[in-house]
């Protein structure tokens, strides 16, 4: 511990022992007084802009059970300052941590100036919280290179977050996560780390009691505390592989609703986002986030409106094309029409220089089928069960400048050409997909790949990998770098990082190739 932590440290520990012990007795209303750390939880940042940003943290001194705060509202006081001494203070105020979002607060700084790290700290019942970095976006108008990584997938049980510990080590600007934040349900699998509570039923004390068991993981606090975050979903933050454009008035339907509700409910009150509260089994999270003119984020939500899962298509059900006859029905929609319309509308207006479409699942076409003779596009929980929203998407980026797509989900990296017309292989590259491996869902690699040949079946594939890890990017006018970072091991708590393979897109060129 160096040896400002271990004053910060010290200062905290002094402060709870000023509390002295709580007697059991109902507490009468008035400031309340913790006998724990309410900041087990940690602290958070996201969303930012060029003048402000969200701070959030959540009081929980029992985070296990409930969160262990008396059922009313607390007074959280939060301060941010120019400096990591919090001498420099240059905003503070009162947010109420109210027993509805389980005593989380989402506070939204603003008058900060543009392009600048800030630090803040929250206090509640005298007990201070740790102190987090943050940063605001460039102004609009500049072209400052943007250093940021993104990450997604971070089963708990299936490892420890070593790549959350490389991810604070890194000197970044802003983290992306693309969903798979917590898993629901028990452990299943090669299970390295147990989680607390046996038994799960979807409600919304599971949810939260869940959120709050990974955010005591020391190594995901340190990656939030060390960057602003720019957070979306996708299915385990409900349920494996849902869909939730179901039909509201259906009463068979009422179960995954009220799932539904809790999972967004507790999405919501854990996460650093500038979205409204979440309405019943409704939370607007698609958005926007730019950094200057340099690059524009369409931050996406393609969970909560999309068509229900295609059925798995037996042999004879299939086409011709190799796609199931559900998964090419235009009626379907992976966006809906409300945020499909707000998407291709925002592509075509940008005046960006770099167009980031960040979200869940993988957008490319892939050909799975261990037949040579065959083509089978069975991926029907990603784009490829979803082709008509793909094909709109594909040509509105044809017509973008610079567009990107960055996607999780697959547990793997891949890099892609995402063709116009993906049944033609001549058919060019109208931009380039890079799909990020998991922080640690699946564990380690059973057989460490990193060796790639292209095949014929997957031209449009130009890169797979299967370390656990994260994608780390800098972002310059004229150029695009991601490097692929893999972690030695997510079984111990410790370990290395490296680059496996690094690759980049010039300005201009709709292609990611090895740099
Ligand atoms: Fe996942
Ligand atoms: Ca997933």
């Amino acid at each position: 511990m160096d040896r400002r932590a271990f004053l910060i440290a010290s200062a905290r520990i002094a402060a709870l022992a000023a509390l002295g012990p709580l007697g059991s007795c109902a507490q009468p209303a008035g400031p309340v007084k913790f006998d724990r750390d309410p900041f087990m939880l940690g602290v958070a940042s996201g969303d930012p802009l060029p003048d402000g940003v969200v701070l959030w943290t959540r009081l929980a001194p029992d985070p296990l059970h409930g969160g262990g705060v008396p059922n009313r509202s607390v007074d959280v006081d939060w301060l941010v300052a120019r400096d990591e001494a919090m001498k420099d203070v240059v905003r503070t105020g009162t947010a109420s941590a109210i027993p509805d979002l389980a005593h989380s607060v989402h506070v939204d700084v603003s008058d900060l100036e543009p392009n600048r790290v800030y630090w803040y700290r929250f206090r509640a019942g005298g007990v201070e919280s740790p102190i987090g970095r943050t940063r605001t976006a460039p102004p609009a108008g500049a072209l400052l290179n943007l250093r940021f990584a993104f990450a997604s997938c971070q089963n708990y049980a299936h490892g420890y977050y070593t790549a959350h510990a490389a991810i604070a080590r890194e000197d970044l600007h802003v983290v992306l996560f693309l969903g798979d934040y917590i898993y629901e349900g028990n452990a299943r699998g090669d299970i390295v780390r147990q989680y607390a509570k046996r038994g799960w039923s979807f409600s919304l004390a599971d949810y939260r009691d869940r959120y709050a068991q990974y955010r005591t993981d020391k190594d995901l606090q340190a990656s939030h505390a060390a960057f602003p975050w720019i957070v979306t979903w996708d299915d385990h933050e409900v349920e494996n592989n849902y869909a939730g454009g179901i039909d509201r008035e259906d009463p068979r339907n009422k179960q995954a609703i009220a799932e539904r509700a809790a999972g967004y409910q507790a999405f919501y009150e854990h996460m650093p986002v500038r979205v409204p509260r979440p309405q019943g089994p409704e939370l607007k999270l698609y958005r926007t986030v730019s950094f200057g003119d340099l690059a524009t984020f369409y931050v996406l939500d393609t969970r909560q409106y999309r068509s229900p899962e295609v059925a798995l298509c037996r042999e004879q059900d299939e086409t011709p094309s190799g796609y199931c006859p559900a998964s090419v029905d235009p009626k379907r929609t992976m966006l809906g029409a409300e945020q499909r319309a707000w998407l291709l509308a925002g592509l075509a207006g940008s005046t960006s220089h770099w167009n980031f479409v960040a979200q869940s699942v993988r957008f490319a076409q892939q050909d799975s089928s261990a037949d040579a003779g065959k083509r089978v596009f069975d991926g029907v929980d990603n784009w490829m069960g979803y082709v008509a929203d793909r094909q709109l998407v594909l040509d509105q980026l044809a017509r973008t400048k610079n567009p990107v797509v960055l996607s999780g989900d697959s547990h793997v990296n891949f890099v892609y050409d995402l063709k116009r017309d993906f049944s033609d292989p001549t058919s060019p590259a109208v931009a380039a997909e890079l799909l990020g491996t998991s922080i640690s869902s699946e564990g380690d690699p059973f057989i460490p790949q990193t060796e790639f040949t292209q095949s014929a079946r997957n031209p449009q594939l130009k890169f797979f990998d299967n370390h656990r890890g994260y994608v780390r990017c800098t972002l310059e006018p004229g150029r695009l770098t991601a490097d692929f970072r893999a972690v030695s091991t997510v079984r111990a708590p410790t370990a290395t990082v490296s680059t496996t393979a690094s690759f980049a897109i010039d300005d201009g060129g709709r292609s990611a190739n090895r740099a």
